[in-house]
């Protein structure tokens, strides 16, 4: 399946590349969201899956099993990475930078540059969209030809939503995804594009771990209250007064604290 995605992946940028600045300005206008780049055609818009965590996302509707053993760490806390220089001016590769060093400088997660013939995250923009595997995703698990992506297109580039792309990369969901989530919204399903559903998935309690901590409608990895609306209406009420959701400016407070009990609290 991945390798599936990977060649949609490779065809869609071989394609992509001039219809980039275009297709930019018509999502821009069309929708009025500015976060559409990250709501794609992939898991809940930007989450590229393995087949066996695919697998537990969809069993866990069900039954209650899988995505915390679903994500895997990065092992010694570090993320590998290799940027593909060719596909970023100085200025996004400076982006990049100052995310990877917010999430270190507020964790115990190291970020490390490829050195030799290892596993890494290639950080590239040659897709349309933002959107990246969750969690360590290394080669061996599954076949040899798994890659690690995490893709930054034009679009992307604002501090908070290349943030909310390397969470998923350490492993982390989208918030109202978690299991006790209609107790903080309210999904309005009757405004979501036919086909779309499954972006608003909810896992159960044994799948996705909040690590004791609160529901946060400031987390970067909130939808905004419009994602996925085909009317232009809300998808997504919060059931509180007076907050906002969808903010990708950086990490919540929250997220800092669920970080570094996923990384930093662990004998890993
Ligand atoms: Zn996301």
């Amino acid at each position: 399946m991945i390798s599936i995605i990977i060649a949609q992946i490779l065809i869609t940028s071989s394609l992509a590349a001039p219809l980039l600045e275009e297709s930019f300005v018509k999502m821009k206008e069309e929708s009025g969201s500015s976060l559409d780049f990250e709501l794609g055609e992939y898991f809940e818009g930007d989450m590229l899956l393995m087949s066996r965590q695919k697998k537990a996302v969809l069993a866990a509707e069900k039954n209650r099993n899988g995505l915390i053993d679903g994500v895997k760490r990065w092992p010694e806390r570090t993320v590998v990475y290799q940027i593909e220089e060719d596909d970023f001016d100085e200025e996004q590769v400076k982006i990049i930078e100052a995310a990877m060093e917010d999430i270190a400088n507020k964790s115990c997660i190291k970020f490390r540059p490829k050195e030799k013939d290892e596993h890494a995250v290639l950080i590239k923009g040659s897709a349309d969209g933002c959107f990246s595997n969750v969690g360590y995703s290394s080669a061996s698990e599954e076949n040899d030809e798994v890659k690690q992506v995490l893709n930054l297109s034009k679009g992307c580039f604002r501090h908070g939503t290349v943030v909310h792309e390397m969470l998923h990369t350490l492993g982390f969901y989208h918030m109202q995804s978690t299991y006790n989530r209609d107790e903080f919204v309210k999904i309005i399903w009757e405004n979501i594009k036919a086909g779309k559903e499954y972006n608003f998935a909810k896992y159960t309690n044994d799948t996705v771990t909040d690590f004791g901590v609160a529901y946060d409608y400031n987390s970067v990895m909130h939808y905004p209250e419009k994602a996925f609306s085909k009317n232009g209406n809300k998808t997504i009420i919060p059931l509180q007064d007076d907050v906002k959701i969808g903010q990708r400016v950086g990490m919540s407070e929250s997220d800092i604290i669920k970080l570094n009990k996923m990384y930093c609290e662990s004998e890993r």
